[in-house]
């Protein structure tokens, strides 16, 4: 009762608004974006490669392994991203990451969980895991935004979470501005497993904020692998589909 009145006089004086045009609005999908901008966003619909998840630019046709996952299969078995990394999402996650909006989190992290987009099948995993921040990162920014994003799955799929056992031992430089074999070359050897046990056997799914060329992620998998897990899936927010 006390909460319910406490709510609505929340709701009088800091009535809820568009994280992206910040037009307040009774009804914000996910507690985030009104129905204008919330239909500007890219949901990952198929025919994609049922691998990767990289989208078909052309939408007629069925899903079909790309000629990336052709000449260079993913050391994971899967990967799913929820929308296209660009406009509104792309400036929902750089606030959410650079500017300390840590509250975007459980409505992003509802994103993912969402029937929007073509989704991944759930049912299996053992274990959550999200991409690791090197330590010194972490100093800087306070907080993982994978690790936020993935608590969010882990409460929604009752899939216990481990946010310590995969590290990041090695800082890299930020990645941005590379290719595919810088990005590549950057990041080997920058992950490693605290306690093989943990792993043994377990189907980890890796949960990161945006997938670029899959480079990071497909370090993780190789180390989580390496250390005896037995499947290793990737779920992001985001996807960069430039050259898709
Ligand atoms: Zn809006
Ligand atoms: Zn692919």
């Amino acid at each position: 009762m006390l909460k319910e009145v406490f709510r609505d006089l929340a709701d009088v004086l800091f009535p809820p608004r568009c994280q992206s045009c910040r037009t307040v609005a009774e009804k914000l999908t996910n507690d985030l974006f009104c129905t204008v901008c919330e239909e500007k966003i890219q949901y990952i619909h198929t025919p994609l490669c049922p691998a990767c998840g990289a989208p078909f630019p052309n939408s007629a046709g069925s899903d079909h392994l790309c000629g990336d996952c052709l000449t260079a299969p993913k050391p994971f078995a899967v990967a799913r991203s929820v929308a296209a990394f660009d406009g509104i999402l792309l400036e929902a996650i750089h606030a959410f990451k650079y500017k300390n909006k840590t509250g975007m989190a459980t409505g992003l992290g509802r994103m993912m969980t969402g029937d929007s987009y073509a989704g991944m099948d759930m049912q299996g995993y053992t274990m959550i895991m999200p991409v690791p921040l090197h330590i010194r990162r972490l100093r800087e920014r306070g907080f993982n935004q994978s690790l936020l994003l993935a608590k969010v799955l882990s409460a929604r799929y009752a899939i216990p979470l481990d946010f310590v056992t995969l590290r990041r031992e090695r800082d890299t430089p930020p990645q941005t501005t590379m290719g595919r074999k810088e990005r590549q070359a950057n990041i080997k050897g920058a992950f490693g497993v605290a306690d093989k046990e943990r792993v043994r056997k377990q189907r980890v799914l890796l949960i990161d904020d945006v997938y670029t060329t899959g480079s990071t992620l497909a370090e993780c998998t190789r180390v989580l692998l390496n250390s005896g897990a037995a499947q290793v899936g990737v779920l992001t927010l985001a996807r960069a589909v430039k050259d898709a």
